[in-house]
Order: C-alpha cells, then structure tokens, then sequence
C-alpha cells in the first residue's frame, strides 16, 4: 500500500471504511441489500446536497459525464445558454453543450477572477437565455463563485442554472434548494470521497419539467433521462430494475461516505473545509506564496493554487514534495502552466494532513531554491 499522502484536487484520500465497501464481494445489482443501498444512497444526496425536492441520479461515469447529462437532457438544437467561466472547466462546459446544438454565449472572467456579477446580470436581463452554466470552484484556477448569488440571478431571470460542483459539492457551502439552483453536478472522487467512477447530479422540480416538456429526442443515449429516471425511482422504492448495469460496489462506497458526510453534519462539514483552507494558506503564506486567486472573497476552500517562487523549476520541486510522501499536483490552466501548483484538501482532510503536506512542501522549498 502506498503511503504516500494523496493531496491533488480529486482523487483523494478516502476513509478505510469506504474502501472496505470497494473490496466486498460483489452483489447482484438486483439484491435487496444492494437494492437498500442504491435507495439509501439517493435519499442521502437530497440532504448532503439541501435540495429535499430534488431529484437525484447516480449513474456509471466520472464529472464530465454529469456535466453532460445534465446538458444533454437540458438543451435542445438552438436553445441559447450562457456560460461563465473562471478556468478550464467553464471551456469544457461550451464544448460540451455546443454538441447538443446549443448557441453559447461564453463570458470569460480574468486568470484568477471571477466574472463580475454585474456582468452577468446584464447579459441575462437580455432575457434570451434558457440557461446558464457556472463553475462553483474551478478546479484550475482555485477560484470560487458566489453560488448563492448566481442562484438569485438566475431566478430572477427565470433561466435555469446548472453548477458545476465537481470541485465543491460537500466540501463549500451550495444549498440548492434554497439558493435556487436548478442542477447541482459532481464526481464521486472529489469532496463527496468515493474512488473514482460515479457521476452525480440533483435535478430541480422546474429542471425536471423543462425536461419533460422537450419537443426533440435527449441528444445522448446512454444519459438520456427517460431511461434512468425509472431507474432512481425503482431503487428508491425498494424495487429491481435494470437499463445499464450499476457500479454495485462503487455505489455502496458512496452510501457509505454520504452516512459519514450527514454524522458530520453539512454546516460543520463547510465550516472544516473552510478552516483547513485557511490553516494551509497561511501556511504557504508564511514561506512567501502568493495565490492564483485575486482576493480572498474569490478563494475557494476546497484547493489551493499558489505561484511557485522565482527561479524554483515547478517539476523539480514537485517531485520532492514527492520524496516527502505527499503528492500535490502541477499547474492546468495552459496559459499559467508551468507558473504554478494546485493542493487539493476535502472531504476527510484534517489538521495532521495540512501539517504534513506543508512540511513537505516547506522542505521541498528549502532544497530546490
Ligand atoms: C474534476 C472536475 C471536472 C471533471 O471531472 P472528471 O471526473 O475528471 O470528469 C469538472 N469540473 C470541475 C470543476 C472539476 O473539478
């Protein structure tokens, strides 16, 4: 086993007793103790998420696949989207959604900002969009989106809105329902803490029925709501069913780390990752970092972005962090590659985590300047 402390931005460190699920014998995906789990898994998503009228979807896949149901159910051949991006992931989103047809109107914040609310809000006030995209912490850039806000924009707009949460679900504050979000999506490996492999996503009330009242074909077989909705429903309802096999063992991981996440409890559970974050950005402060993101009110709590410092070759110095037995990962954003490094801590991040990983990094400093 590798002893080598796991701190990127997804996959992560998991909890010993959600890898025990990962190596159980493996049940039919029509068991009723798997059939519970599925069940149990669902109705645990509605609360880590706080959207208690929410429809939930566990389906085989990572991030981007949510990122795709959510799009391939949602938008229709013309349907007029506004995107706003703080990193790579916002340009995925354009991607993604031009495919199924849609016209994309694609607002690009500065490296290290946000896109000014005001910005938005004027573009949505042009009352042409059905919906828009947003990335909650864009997991090149460590940038984090005012969720709450594009929440009461969005509605106030009567636009839907879909979150990427892949870097930010059950780690930074997003209370769906409340906020008024209409699809939250994330990945399995981030800070929801499940190997790799399962793609999640919540769908609103009005989500659902803008879906339901689609005039052509859902562009995409295999994420093509008509065919899972069934699905959740049956498992939720103590029912087999079948359309593509269930990751069965992956999905009883995530039971088990959802229990985790709600004995924690949501408020405490944001209220860690936000004194983590600041526990490590004083850290790297103190041996004179200074951070992609332009301002604390922008800085996510799930992952840190620091420059290196003059004259340290990034590969060099990451490699001995490496040495030091924590693995922290390369810049992404191709403009700023080679300028900086990104330390994801979610999910089961804690103080020991933050020490070590600073120590290595604060040794690795020392022998590479
Ligand atoms: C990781 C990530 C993705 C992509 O998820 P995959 O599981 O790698 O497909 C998308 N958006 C954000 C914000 C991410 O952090």
């Amino acid at each position: 086993m590798s002893s080598k402390l796991l701190m990127i931005p997804g996959p992560i460190e998991f909890d010993p007793s959600v890898m025990a699920k990962m190596g159980q014998p493996t049940l039919s995906h029509v068991a009723p103790a798997f059939i519970e789990s599925f069940g149990r898994a669902l109705e645990m998503m509605r609360e880590v998420w706080l959207a208690p009228s929410g429809q939930p979807f566990i389906i085989a896949g990572s991030g981007t696949l949510a990122m795709d149901m959510a799009g391939a159910n949602l938008i229709e051949v013309g349907d007029k989207v506004l995107v706003i991006s703080t990193g790579y992931f916002g340009e995925r989103y354009a991607e993604l959604l031009t495919r199924y047809g849609a016209n994309v109107t694609f607002l690009q914040s500065e490296v290290g900002d946000i896109v000014p609310y005001e910005t938005v809000e004027s573009e949505l006030a042009s009352g042409k969009y059905k919906l828009m995209t947003f990335t909650h912490v864009d997991t090149s850039t460590g940038v984090l989106v005012d969720a709450k806000k594009m929440g009461e924009l969005a509605q106030k707009n009567n636009v839907l809105s879909i979150l990427d949460g892949v870097c930010s679900v059950a780690g930074e504050e997003i209370r769906q329902e409340e906020w008024g979000i209409d699809v939250v999506v994330t990945a399995s490996q981030k800070a929801v803490g499940v190997p790799p492999g399962l793609a999640l996503l919540v769908a609103s009330e009005k989500a659902m029925t803008v879906w339901k009242n689609h005039k052509t074909p859902v562009g995409n077989y295999y994420c093509d709501w008509n065919l899972w909705l069934p699905i959740m429903q049956a498992y939720e309802a103590r029912k087999p069913s079948y359309f593509a096999t269930p990751p069965v063992n992956l999905i009883q991981a995530l039971e088990r780390s959802l229990e985790l996440i709600l004995e924690e409890g949501m408020d405490m559970r944001f209220a860690r990752h936000k004194r983590l974050a600041q526990k490590f950005r004083n850290e790297m402060r103190s041996l004179g970092l200074s951070f992609i993101p332009k301002s604390a009110g922008v800085t996510a709590n799930t992952l840190t972005a620091p420059y290196y410092p003059e004259d340290v070759n990034g590969g060099e110095f990451l490699r001995k962090v490496g040495e030091n037995g924590v693995v922290i990962a390369g810049g992404l954003l191709p403009s700023h590659k080679t300028q900086y490094f990104r330390v994801g801590h979610m999910g089961i991040v804690n103080d020991e985590h933050i020490d070590r990983t600073a120590g290595a990094i604060k040794n690795a400093l020392q022998v590479v300047a």
